[in-house]
């Protein structure tokens, strides 16, 4: 076992890393950050990320994606700010969806936009009444002649007031069990406009979440994709992914509040002294540098894991609720090194705490990981009887 990245794989963090700091900073630290971007940035921002494959990564070349492993696209991804890993990663999990699920005639018509940046999307599945079981969503979809019309109220959707396409999971009815089924269909809003209102929250400001609106939308049939019934096993096999992506995340923001800890330990004198000979200061950073180490690890490990094809349901669930837990209480130590300074908004450590806290609930709540990461364990199932 080799824990040291290649060389490939070094170049590749280390050009993200460049990425950032000189093409996708300046775009953010020209805006407040405290308002989601506008739309023009959103996209500036996705054409930056387009040429370096990444609007695609989980698409095969074939299918007109960059077919990246997803351990290669974890450590460009973890070298992305927050606000833009959040928002190209609502992009990129709905190219996917629509790339991997529909036919061709339909993904030359959606895709090439979406990869080009040109044009932004998002999956619409929660709702106010349906949350961590998804298998419940009301969102009606009914045929009419040549349409689909849907109805219905989606919530917390990433990207989606900016958005050009909204992959939408919706109910059509029921199956001869009783059980609900699912379909997913494609909306395109200059020909099928769908509302939406930005909703305000604690951390990712400069992001997009938003709620939307179905009035009788009426789509093409041909809108719809994959088989009916079929759009739970997609769901999970991209959650599956999406989790230590967010994982990684979190770490990004703990390393941060890591090097700021490190630093201000080694100029701020209390007691006559540097506050970093104090042996607390030292096991505090030394529990920062535990939290990023082991959260690290093991969402690189679920990354590897589903690029050996190897079932990646408990690991990928663990990977996000460890990483998550451990990185808020990395940063919340980071802010206690600072004193009083640790909840300045100057310093930024209150920032990277508030949006930390974001992502203990996409894609899964911490419970509903445990929960997950239970049933491998032992083969039973908490969610239904
Ligand atoms: C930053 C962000 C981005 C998001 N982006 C998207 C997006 O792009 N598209 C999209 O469709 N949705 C998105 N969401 C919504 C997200 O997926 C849901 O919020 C999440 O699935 C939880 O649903 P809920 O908020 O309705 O909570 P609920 O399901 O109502 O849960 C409430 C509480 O009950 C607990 N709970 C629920 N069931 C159980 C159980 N069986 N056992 C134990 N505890 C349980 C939960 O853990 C939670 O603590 C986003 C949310 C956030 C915060």
């Amino acid at each position: 076992m080799d824990f040291a990245l290649s060389e490939e794989q070094r170049m590749l963090r280390d050009s993200a890393r460049r990425m950032t700091e000189k093409q996708i900073e300046p775009v953010l630290f020209s805006h407040d950050r405290n308002r989601p971007l506008p739309k023009e940035a959103v996209l500036q921002i996705f054409q930056i990320l387009a040429e370096e494959g990444l609007t695609a990564p989980r698409l095969p070349v074939e299918l007109g994606g960059s077919g990246m492993r997803m351990l290669d696209y974890g450590l460009v991804f973890e070298q992305l700010p927050a606000v833009v890993a959040m928002g190209l990663l609502g992009q990129e999990v709905t190219v996917a969806r629509i790339g991997l699920e529909s036919e061709r005639e339909e993904r030359q018509r959606f895709l090439p936009d979406l990869i080009a940046g040109r044009k932004i999307c998002c999956t619409g599945t929660t709702e106010p009444d349906v949350g961590s079981d998804p298998r419940g969503v009301k969102t009606r979809v009914r045929e009419e002649g040549d349409s689909l019309v849907i109805n219905g109220r989606k919530m917390w959707i990433t990207n989606a007031s900016v958005s050009d396409i909204i992959l939408v999971t919706c109910s059509a009815g029921t199956d001869a069990n009783g059980r609900n089924l699912l379909r997913r269909v494609v909306v395109e809003r200059a020909a099928s406009p769908y509302e939406t209102r930005e909703i305000e929250r604690l951390g990712l400001r400069q992001g997009h979440l938003s709620d939307v609106l179905f009035e009788e939308c009426r789509v093409p049939k041909e809108n719809a994709i994959g088989r009916s019934g079929d759009a739970a096993r997609l769901l999970t096999t991209t959650w599956n992914g999406n989790r230590p992506l967010i994982g990684l995340m979190a770490v990004a923001m703990a390393q941060r509040a890591l090097d700021a800890a490190i630093e201000y330990a080694g100029v701020r004198r209390q007691f006559g002294q540097y506050i970093g000979k104090k042996q607390l200061v030292q096991a505090n950073l030394a529990d920062i540098a535990a939290a990023v180490e082991t959260s690290r690890l093991l969402c690189y490990a679920a990354l590897a894991q589903i690029d050996r094809g190897a079932r990646a349901n408990g690991i990928s669930a663990m990977a996000k609720r460890y990483a998550t837990t451990a990185s808020l209480q990395a940063i919340s130590l980071a802010m206690s090194v600072h004193g009083a300074m640790g909840i300045s908004a100057e310093l930024g450590l209150e920032e990277l705490f508030r949006n930390a806290r974001m992502l203990m609930v996409p894609d899964g709540t911490n419970e509903i990981l445990a929960l997950i990461a239970g049933r491998e364990l032992t083969g039973l199932d908490a969610f239904h009887d």
